[in-house]
């Protein structure tokens, strides 16, 4: 390797995105502190506009336990929870964020000069994704005496059907009362549409953000999208999440314009199936740009983009969004939605990630990676490993195996 190769070439927008993420981090925490503040957890793809719509700061558990991921905190403090009872086999990011409040620590503090991450006034989840979240937050609801409160979608979904949609909307709309009364506020429905309509407008800047990766070489990879996801993870419906990916998306319009790659001499273009290694994305990024090998799209980034969001049918817009989601689909869905991905992105190969404490989001365990190169006829690698807990990843195996998938391509490109 030599030369610029291998390194990262980092988004000027950044700076923006870490200022306004520090901006909501900051809110949250005097929110916290004051008496009239009111703050709601809620899982990632939870009903986050409904939350915003009632006067709720809105914090997502999930955000931090990648942020214990990214920052290697996560490891040592998972025996915490493991000690509770809560079993190194269930979710890592569970397991870390519990254990960080038993340690009593967060990466807020080094991140932002925070203490303690926000007291929760409610608990609010959807078990779209898995019902790890649901336990995730009862273990707070009974730690910390707080209402929890949810909604529990069907999953494994070949469709979505006009029946499931009803009574997820149905589950919604009976959230209201009782939210109502812990925030105070009385739901103003055309607030609620305003919320809505700007979480669909930053779903629609996030997806142009992601789509700007079809154009080749790619001016932004997979691991830049796991950072600049956070605006539209935390702050969907605030329009500060908008102007940020207005920001973005004019600088890689320029990139695009200019012709400069995310990475040099971008010569193979891979998709990444499964969550990240929060605690190696730098090196899985380094080693990907030192092979001349560019991951330009993933499910992981994709799964902010909720284009089914509605203003004139808020509670049917978000029922339909949050269970259309491509974690609580099929597998034949999840074969169709990646053989389209191959070939909008121009694919040449599929990282696996087999997140060995996330089932739910490792898609390799019931064949789909084998029917799938058959069908689109591209090679695939699976990487074992977790999100998390870096006891469960080999980074020389990985490096091996990424090397030889880039070996094989090469051969193939003569
Ligand atoms: S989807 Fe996976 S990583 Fe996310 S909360 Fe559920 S088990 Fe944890």
């Amino acid at each position: 390797m030599t030369g610029l190769q291998g390194k990262i070439k980092k988004l000027e927008s950044t700076g923006a995105m870490q200022a306004l993420m520090a901006e909501y981090f900051r809110e949250l925490d005097a929110a916290s502190r004051s008496p009239s503040g009111r703050v709601a957890w809620c899982t990632s793809v939870g009903p986050a506009e409904l939350l915003r719509a009632l006067g709720f700061k809105v914090y997502f558990p999930e955000n931090h336990g990648a942020m214990l991921g990214a920052s290697r905190m996560a490891t040592d403090l998972i025996p915490r929870a493991n000690a509770l009872g809560y079993s190194p086999d269930i979710c890592s990011s569970l397991t870390s964020d519990v254990g960080a409040y038993l340690a009593g620590v967060t990466p807020l503090t080094r991140a932002f000069g925070i203490q303690t991450v926000p007291r929760p006034d409610v608990l609010v989840y959807n078990t779209n994704q898995c019902r790890d979240v649901q336990d995730w937050f009862a273990f707070y609801s009974r730690e910390l005496g707080v209402p929890l409160v949810g909604v529990e979608t069907p999953r494994s979904l070949n469709e979505v059907t006009a029946d499931v949609v009803r009574d997820l909307a149905a589950q919604h709309r009976a959230l209201v009362p009782a939210l109502e009364e812990i925030s105070g506020t009385r739901l103003d429905i055309d607030h609620l549409k305003d919320v809505v309509a700007s979480s669909y407008r930053c779903t629609e800047l996030w997806r142009r953000v992601l789509r700007s990766a079809r154009h080749r070489p790619a001016p932004l990879t997979f691991f830049d999208g796991t950072i600049h996801m956070g605006p539209a993870v935390v702050l969907r419906g605030d329009e500060r999440a908008e102007r940020y990916y207005e920001i973005l998306l004019e600088e890689l319009d320029g990139r695009i314009r200019d012709g400069v790659g995310a990475i040099d001499g971008e010569a193979h273009r891979f998709y990444w199936e499964g969550m990240p290694v929060w605690g190696k994305l730098r090196s899985h990024a380094e080693q990907l740009a030192g092979l001349r090998s560019c991951v330009v799209a993933s499910t992981y980034c994709n799964s902010w983009i909720f284009e089914d969001l509605a203003a004139d049918d808020p509670f049917e817009g978000m029922a339909r969004a949050y269970s259309v989601l491509f974690i609580a689909r099929s597998e034949a869905y999840k074969e169709r939605y990646l053989e389209t991905m191959v070939r909008e992105y121009a694919i040449d190969g599929i990282i696996y990630h087999n997140a060995k404490t996330c089932p739910n989001n490792s898609n390799c365990n019931y064949g789909l990676h084998r029917r799938l190169t058959a069908s689109v006829g591209i090679p695939h690698v699976v990487i074992d490993g977790d999100l998390n807990d870096l006891r469960l990843y080999s980074e020389e195996q990985t490096r091996t195996q990424i090397e030889a998938l880039v070996e094989q391509l090469d051969g193939v490109d003569g």
